[in-house]
């Protein structure tokens, strides 16, 4: 190692203490839960993994690598699908970790608004906010380990975004740790304030790339009086999005989820996971998931769904459906839904595709681009399924039965990628609806971002960040 990176570790070891900053030189730290990303798509060698405790930490090993001309991974939970948060493989990369970072500074009860630390476990925060009689209504599948910070560095989606918006929208102010070392003291709990740029959204979605977010202020709602779950099979896609339109005439602010998910999704979960009890799924292209929260009372939500949902039988846009009894029902319905990722990963690796179209062109975008990927990849398998209610769709494409996946990806890749996001951009859609671009789809980007958004971007980079050392080749390739 040469002599900078020696005196870097020396420093780092000053500034957080040395029981926190772990390198290979110690036999017997294992780094790979930091350099390999959760798909396995990616693993990478750092120079160190280092742990700062507070703000003040942060600053101080951001200040380090800019001196030592080192550049800096944030990571938070490690689960992005990007390859956002993970090192490259140059060795001299510092991961800064923000998961001592995990304390709940206050909650204002009247401002309807909560503190807390970058590092805080997304579901530590619901829970805490439930108990203190709110909602926090981000919601995902990876909730049980992905932090607010790195919510927020992906402005993630999930399952409540139809109601409650992205994390954008549920986020009021910001603690960051800008590329110099300094801290921008944004925490605010203000719904309005004009007064010039608006720095807070800069730094939300910008995936590490331009300063480290250490701290939030977040929203709350009261807690719904109830929260009803149905399921419901469907005789297309046609009648899924007519179902969401009804949904939002007769439920109105009370729609809080709307999921779709093909029936080969739903084939996959029974294969892998069949003690989950998929309902309905066999006989139906799709089945949706519903969700109405109400704050009157369960009886008013139970009327109001059935009544939905018998209209909807009425008009043939439902074949079947069932309403969850209990809290117990509904999260075995839930878990179905946020389980067809993991079964995806137990039937082999595959090509995801993150999109956003406008809603009432998914049926149209998704007949035509099926019927491009068969035609000029036979037999490949779509794990389609979505947020349909913010027109978000994964529109994932695995390799035909009993072909080896990792052939298949290395042989199509470029051309399933090349299909589906020519597609999206024909539709006016998203190559990237929540998940970011990382260093997997930068290369994309110009292809499909508008060329002058693409310079600004790349001048609030430079404003930012001159050195490039905040999270390189992450959604800007140099
Ligand atoms: P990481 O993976 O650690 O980092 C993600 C990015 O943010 C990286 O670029 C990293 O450098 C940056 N970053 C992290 N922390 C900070 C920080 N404090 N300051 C600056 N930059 C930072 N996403 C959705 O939007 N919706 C879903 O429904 C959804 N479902 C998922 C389901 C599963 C099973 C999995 C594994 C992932 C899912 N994701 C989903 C993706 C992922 O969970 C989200 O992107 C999540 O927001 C990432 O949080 P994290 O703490 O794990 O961040």
């Amino acid at each position: 190692m040469n002599e900078r990176l020696s005196s870097l570790l020396t420093a780092l070891r000053q500034a957080v203490g040395v029981a926190q900053v772990l390198t290979h030189e110690d036999p017997d730290t294992d780094l790979s839960a930091w350099e390999q990303d959760w798909r396995r798509r990616a693993r990478g060698r750092a120079l160190a993994v280092v742990r700062p405790g507070s703000t003040a930490e942060v600053a101080e090993v951001v200040r380090a690598c800019a001196a030592a001309g080192t550049s800096i991974v944030p990571q938070g939970g490690n689960t992005g699908l990007v390859v956002g948060s993970v090192p490259d493989d140059s060795g001299t990369q510092v991961v800064l970790s923000l998961t001592r970072l995990n304390a709940v500074r206050s909650l204002d009860a009247d401002n309807l608004t909560l503190t807390v630390e970058a590092g805080c476990v997304l579901q530590n925060l619901q829970e805490h906010a439930r108990e203190a009689g709110f909602l926090l209504p981000l919601s995902l599948a990876a909730e049980g380990s992905c932090t607010i910070g790195g919510n927020l560095a992906t402005n993630a989606g999930g399952t409540q975004v139809l109601r409650y918006g992205n994390a954008r929208d549920l986020c009021l102010g910001l603690e960051v740790v800008t590329a110099q070392g300094e801290v921008w003291q944004g925490l605010s709990g203000l719904r309005k304030d004009n007064t010039g740029y608006d720095l807070r959204d800069l730094f939300i979605g910008s995936e590490g790339t331009l300063g480290v977010i250490t701290a939030a202020t977040l929203k709350l709602y009261p807690l719904p009086a109830a929260q009803l779950t149905a399921w419901a099979a469907v005789p297309s896609l046609d009648a899924a999005v007519a179902l969401l339109g009804l949904a939002h005439k007769q439920l109105g602010a009370g729609l809080t989820g709307f999921e779709v998910m093909s029936q080969f999704a739903l084939s996959l979960v029974d294969k892998h996971f069949p003690d989950l009890r998929t309902p309905l799924w066999r006989d139906s292209p799709y089945c949706v998931l519903l969700e109405n929260s109400d704050s009157e009372s369960e009886m008013h939500a139970r009327e109001q769904f059935e009544r939905l949902l018998e209209t909807a039988l009425n008009q043939g846009t439902l074949s079947d459906a069932v309403v969850a009894e209990n809290l117990s029902q509904a999260q075995g319905l839930w878990h179905i839904r946020e389980s067809i990722p993991m079964a995806q990963a137990e039937e082999g690796l595959n090509i995801k595709h993150d999109i956003s179209i406008p809603v009432s062109a998914i049926p149209a975008f998704c007949a035509e681009t099926e019927a491009l990927l068969q035609r000029q990849v036979p037999g490949v398998r779509l794990v389609n399924f979505g947020h349909l209610g913010d027109g978000n769709l994964h529109f994932n494409v695995q390799a035909p039965e009993g072909q080896d996946a990792k052939k298949f990806l290395a042989e199509q890749e470029t051309r399933v990628n090349t299909l589906v996001f020519d597609a999206v951009a024909r539709y006016d859609g998203s190559i990237s609806a929540e998940h970011g671009v990382g260093s997997l789809k930068a290369g994309h980007l110009p292809h499909y971002k508008d060329p002058v958004a693409l310079g600004l971007m790349r001048a609030i980079k430079q404003a930012l960040d001159p050195h490039q050392r905040m999270n390189p080749g992450r959604i800007l390739t140099p």
